[in-house]
Order: structure tokens, then C-alpha cells, then sequence
């Protein structure tokens, strides 16, 4: 529903900050920041019920930013006409809980936990860091915003890669799509999406926007990646289903799903999704404790915060931790 025009006035000298997938679904969809700028100041505001960020739209650009005082955190922005991934469906507790962040003004509205920093980030693809560029990010959840000033410097850099490089959506499009059967429990897709990135896609150099994995509860962690699940949700690209946070919790493609998947397979090297399908055997395989089992052993690191560790690992082997 649209609510209202924006004022010129709340626009003038506006300052943009972007993150990393704005910046590369903006190169796709040929838009610039003055073009997102633009929707911003003199678009209309509408409803954003598909979660964070408020939506504004202009003529056939859409952008969703989060509004600091004189200052937008573009979360992503895209073009209606070359792009059809945002069908949008009612999800109002993630709208609730977007509201409830954003009156805690300072902090990172996506995980309410810590406060947005000034300083140069990371620009980290397949792991390995190609240059710092300023920015504000969160310490906690590892959200990044590039400022303006960075933006031409990171479109270069990613304008040199033959395969644009994946975004966290699609790394969870290759890893259902290995497999006609769904993945069993959030811990088993937290944990192959981790083994996906940091050992699989690098084999056929395959570049990918790192989810920032972090060391959290039950070891490796990307709040990336617990967006991009619920986003896909969202779009209509996947089922969940199944008791929430058990290993009978199910996330399987849907039809359109597997239309995207299939489609995202073909731009990329012939012989993966074989490889992948002789892989995911395994994963499953494992389920849930046994590929706990094997992250645990091979990225101790990513451990420190683990509240299972002890169950996971026998003694001698968290010892070396
Ligand atoms: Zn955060």
C-alpha cells in the first residue's frame, strides 16, 4: 500500500551505504547509486512486508534500505523489468521484529545485537580478502555496508570475474538442487552450506561472496545464510516444513525452485552437479550428528562458542580446541 511521496528535504545530501549484495544485484540490474539515490528521495514509500528494510519504489525500480537519520543502508535494490525473483507474500513477524530493531537506533537491524561501526571492511570473496574499503558494519553478525565513495572501486574488481560471483541465495540453490530429496534439519543446511563454500565451490572456481561464517552455538553460523533461507521462503523458492529446529524440519525446492536452480546449474561448469550429487550422498548419509562430527573436527576454530561441543566431539579431541 503506498504510504507517501518522500520529502526532497529528507533527501538532500542523502549518503548511501551498500551492501555487498546491492552493489552486485545494482551491476546486474545496470542501475547506479544516483538511480537508487533517485527512488530513495523522490520515489513512493511502500509497505515492506517481506522483512527488513523499508521499500521504495520508482517507476521500475525498486530499493530496500534501512533509513539511519541522513543516511540509507541499502539492503538490496533491483530492476522490476529485468528481474522477477520478488513475488512477496505476507511476513509479518519479520516485519514486527524489523520495527522492534529499528527504534534501538545504533543497532545492526538485522541482528539486534551489535552496534554499526565505522572502518574499512573486508571485500571477501571464496575466502580470500581482495581489499579493505570503508564502511560500517557490525561486529556481531558480520553485516557490511560499503560506502559510496568504495562502490566504483568494488564494481571494478568484481566486473574482472568471468562467473559473477554467487550470493548466498544461490549457494543454497546448488546445495538443495544436488539432490532430489530435501535436506533434513537447519543444522545439516547450516553446516553443508559451510562445507559447500569453503571446500566444494572452490574446486571448480566457482567465486562466491563470503556468508561470513561465524562461531556461534552450534559451530559454524551465517546470518547471511539464515536470511537468505527465509528469503527464499519468502520468493516461494523452497518449502519448509516439518517441526522447527529438529532434524524432521525439512527444506526442500519447489517447483520454481527447481525452474531457478536448474537454470543457475547451466551458467556454471557441466560436470558440478554431478560431483555435487555424489557429494551430498555422503552428507546425508552422515545426517545431522555425523556432519556436526566432521565440521567440528576439520574447523575448530569455529567452535569457541559452542554450547554442544562436548557432545559433538569426544574429550580428546575439544581438548585440542
Ligand atoms: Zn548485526
Amino acid at each position: 500500500m503506498p504510504s507517501k511521496a518522500n520529502s526532497a528535504v529528507q533527501g538532500v545530501g542523502c549518503k548511501l551505504s551498500l551492501s555487498f549484495h546491492a552493489i552486485i544485484e545494482m551491476m546486474n540490474d545496470h542501475l547506479s547509486e544516483d538511480d537508487v539515490r533517485d527512488a530513495i528521495v523522490s520515489g513512493i514509500q511502500l509497505d515492506n512486508p517481506d522483512g527488513d528494510g523499508d521499500k521504495y519504489e520508482k517507476g521500475c525500480i525498486i530499493v530496500i534500505a534501512d533509513n539511519k537519520p541522513c543516511h540509507f543502508n541499502v539492503i538490496t535494490a533491483w530492476n522490476t523489468t529485468t528481474n522477477n525473483h520478488h513475488s512477496i507474500k505476507d511476513k509479518n513477524y519479520r516485519r514486527n521484529r524489523y520495527e522492534r530493531r529499528k527504534k534501538r537506533k545504533d543497532f545492526c537491524s538485522r541482528c539486534e545485537k551489535g552496534v554499526l561501526e565505522g572502518g574499512m571492511y573486508p571485500l571477501e570473496i571464496s575466502g580470500k580478502v581482495l581489499g579493505k574499503f570503508e564502511g560500517i558494519g557490525c561486529p556481531y553478525c558480520g553485516m557490511i555496508y560499503f560506502s559510496e565513495k568504495s562502490t566504483p572501486e568494488i564494481r571494478k574488481i568484481l566486473a574482472g570475474f568471468k562467473i559473477r560471483p554467487l550470493d548466498p541465495t544461490e549457494l543454497l540453490l546448488i546445495l538443495l538442487g544436488s539432490s532430489k530429496r530435501p535436506v533434513k534439519g537447519a543444522i545439516s543446511l547450516m553446516k553443508a552450506s559451510f562445507l559447500l563454500f569453503k571446500e566444494k565451490l572452490g574446486e571448480f572456481d566457482i567465486p562466491v561472496m563470503s556468508p561470513n561464517f561465524i562461531p556461534y552455538y552450534y559451530g559454524p553460523y551465517s546470518f547471511d545464510i539464515d536470511q537468505a533461507i527465509y528469503s527464499l521462503e519468502t520468493h516461494g523458492s523452497i518449502t519448509i516444513t516439518g517441526k522447527r529446529a529438529s532434524d524432521k524440519e525439512h527444506f526442500a525446492l519447489t517447483d520454481k525452485g527447481i525452474d531457478e536452480t536448474n537454470k543457475l546449474y547451466e551458467s556454471l561448469p557441466k560436470n558440478l552437479r554431478e560431483h555435487l550429487y555424489q557429494w551430498r550422498r555422503g552428507i546425508d548419509e552422515m545426517g545431522n550428528d555425523g556432519i556436526l562430527k566432521d565440521v567440528y573436527k576439520k574447523y575448530q576454530s569455529y567452535t569457541i562458542k559452542s554450547k554442544i561441543k562436548d557432545k559433538v566431539l569426544p574429550n580428546w579431541a575439544h581438548k585440542r580446541a
